[in-house]
């Protein structure tokens, strides 16, 4: 059988570049929410509280295992469970477990990146659970058989026209491109689901050591549903979210939400720690938190990467990201796309596999400057594509394409040597001269130089190097000064 292959980054960037709805909605979001996040930081004076946040998640992050044991004290103590996985398959195999003795059949999630990064969906799937997203922008993409394309807004691609077509569809309403009507459908398809489900599974935002308590953040109230009706909450976290003080909890909640939607506090904020306890009206009889490895301590033990642990994921960075603002989320091929996404999906899952990530990023630094515990996503970008550029044996790099390193290594030679420079320009200057226009413009080249006429014109090399024509303008001046000078 003939295998397709998946798309590359390029055909998906091209892809987007050619989608009307998805340009015009990239558009909307960055306007709004990536220079209104700009514009506030340079408005308030909130340095000192990022520098802050990013000082204690750091100092969090080199004591891990510490922090994280007390974690798990904590939500034992309060009648929890607790689950170390050290690889995506374990974590998925454990959730398998949970939904097998307790003979679930319905299972609600939040909104989650790591229920993604691990599959815990489809595995769920294929023994036969039903797995309903609650999370109004997931459960679009359900219903559409999508990806998310955003960390925050997953269905951002999609317009409220297509919502409509696509909810008339599948929920058998009459269209509508009304929000508010397309979000009443919604609750009232997932509002039964909720009911009748058996498991929740959602994300983490963060975790609190010293208290034991995870924390979701939501603007529509349906995670603090899915972890409280389901007889069982299973809780998703990557072993980096965490704090470990109420205090820290605190600040980075202010900055979560501030970057990711200009607020001062999401709509919801719910505290979970723990199954019900006597007396309490609702909640679940059981308790999961499994804390996902998959991938993190490798990251944690190379200093050049660690800081990347520090994010929030607010998603602010692909609301800045001129790459991101073009090409949208698909093309990544990652939960996690955008500026963080080029950063992290190639740590997590393989260098080579998303080479194309690092090299597609501008390397503007907007991504460092909206950043609200302003991790330096640019010094990363450059780090990953040295290992692709030379390979790297600790992170399996291979070197991405040895003829872009020997093309670099040939022009080095070339300006570091007057006589190979100038040889190199006449060549250049005569082999330019089939691909000039009439206009006097380079428009169209072959070969590996193609990508850069297929958009634009290029001005060609000019007829005289800058050094002669300067030496020729300085001795012309030179000569009138002698003239002036001796009458
Ligand atoms: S890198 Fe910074 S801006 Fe990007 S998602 Fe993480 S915390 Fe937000």
């Amino acid at each position: 059988m003939k295998r397709t292959k998946e798309p590359t980054y390029s055909q998906d960037a091209q892809k987007a570049l050619e989608n009307h709805v998805l340009q015009s909605s990239l558009k909307k979001l960055q306007n709004r929410f990536g220079k209104g996040v700009m514009e506030y930081w340079a408005a308030k004076d909130d340095d000192e509280l990022r520098d802050r946040v990013k000082r204690r998640r750091m100092s969090t992050i080199e004591n891990l295992d510490v922090v994280l044991s007390l974690l798990a004290d904590n939500v034992q103590k309060a009648g929890g469970h607790v689950y170390f996985a050290k690889t995506g398959s374990d974590a998925v195999k454990y959730c398998l477990r949970v939904a097998q003795k307790n003979e679930v059949k319905t299972v609600v999630k939040g909104k989650s990146m790591l229920s993604a990064e691990i599959g815990v969906d489809k595995a769920l799937e294929q023994q036969g659970v039903e797995v309903v997203e609650t999370d109004l922008g997931e459960f679009i993409i359900q219903l559409a058989g999508d990806a998310p394309s955003h960390i925050i807004a997953p269905c951002i691609h999609l317009n409220r026209q297509q919502i409509g077509k696509l909810f008339q569809e599948k929920l058998g309403i009459d269209y509508t491109d009304d929000p508010p009507e397309l979000t009443r459908a919604a609750r009232g398809a997932l509002r039964r689901k909720m009911i009748d489900a058996d498991m929740g599974i959602t994300g983490c935002n963060f975790a609190c050591a010293e208290t034991g308590k995870i924390s979701l953040v939501s603007n529509e109230g349906n995670i603090r549903m899915a972890t409280t009706m389901p007889r069982i909450h299973l809780a998703l976290m990557g072993i980096e979210r965490i704090a470990a003080t109420m205090q820290e909890h605190q600040g980075m909640l202010q900055l979560l939400t501030r970057g990711a939607a200009l607020q001062k506090l999401s709509t919801y904020v719910s505290f979970v720690g723990g199954p019900k306890s006597e007396g309490d009206p609702d909640g679940p009889e059981e308790f999961h938190l499994v804390l996902v490895d998959n991938g993190r301590s490798k990251i944690l033990g190379d200093p050049e990467f660690r800081e990347v642990l520090a994010c929030l994921r607010c998603g602010a960075c692909l609301n800045i990201c001129p790459v991101y603002g073009r090409i949208g989320g698909h093309a990544y091929h990652s939960p996690y796309p955008g500026p963080i996404g080029a950063v992290v999906s190639p740590l997590l899952f393989g260098m080579n596999q998303h080479a194309d990530l690092c090299k597609g990023e501008s390397l503007c630094g907007a991504c460092l400057d909206i950043c609200p515990v302003k991790i330096d996503l640019p010094r990363m970008l450059l780090a990953l594509r040295h290992k692709l550029a030379y390979g790297d044996a600790k992170w399996q790099a291979r070197q991405h394409k040895p003829s872009e390193a020997f093309a670099f290594k040939l022009y080095r030679l070339i300006i570091s040597n007057s006589m190979f420079y100038r040889l190199a320009l006449r060549c250049a200057r005569l082999l330019q001269k089939p691909f000039m226009g009439k206009s006097g413009m380079i428009g169209k080249m072959m070969g590996p130089g193609a990508r850069w006429t297929n958009d634009r014109d290029l001005p060609p090399l000019a007829r005289e190097p800058f050094n002669r024509r300067w030496k020729k303008k300085h001795s012309r001046n030179q000569k009138r000064n002698n003239e002036v000078n001796h009458g």
